[in-house]
């Protein structure tokens, strides 16, 4: 009979020895969101949805933080009023 599969049974999992933000993760974007803040609301949904919490509030409007940014898009994509463009990260805005 076999052994019952359980926790012993996967394989040694790993420590990470650095805080994940001592790591930019922005350095591998290939896309950047730019904020129309013409047309931002203030809602916060990009705040919300941002994967790596990089949508920052900065008491008047809302900022991207690029070190931490990945260019996913889901801010653009979630924003109801289409305040957020993605754009080639080289391009001059
Ligand atoms: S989701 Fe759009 S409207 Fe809302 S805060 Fe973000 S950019 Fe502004
Ligand atoms: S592109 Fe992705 S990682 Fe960058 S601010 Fe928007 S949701 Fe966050």
């Amino acid at each position: 009979m076999s052994e019952p599969r359980g926790w012993r049974s996967l394989p040694m999992g790993g420590v990470a020895y650095r805080l994940s933000t001592d790591v930019k993760t922005g350095d591998w974007r290939a896309l950047k969101p730019v904020v129309d803040h013409g047309k931002c609301t203030k809602c916060m949904i990009c705040w919300l949805f941002c994967p790596d919490m990089a949508i920052v509030w900065d008491g008047e409007k809302i900022q991207v933080n690029l070190d931490y940014c990945k260019g996913c898009g889901i801010c653009a994509h979630e924003c109801p009023v289409k305040a957020i463009s993605m754009v080639p990260e080289f391009e001059e805005v």
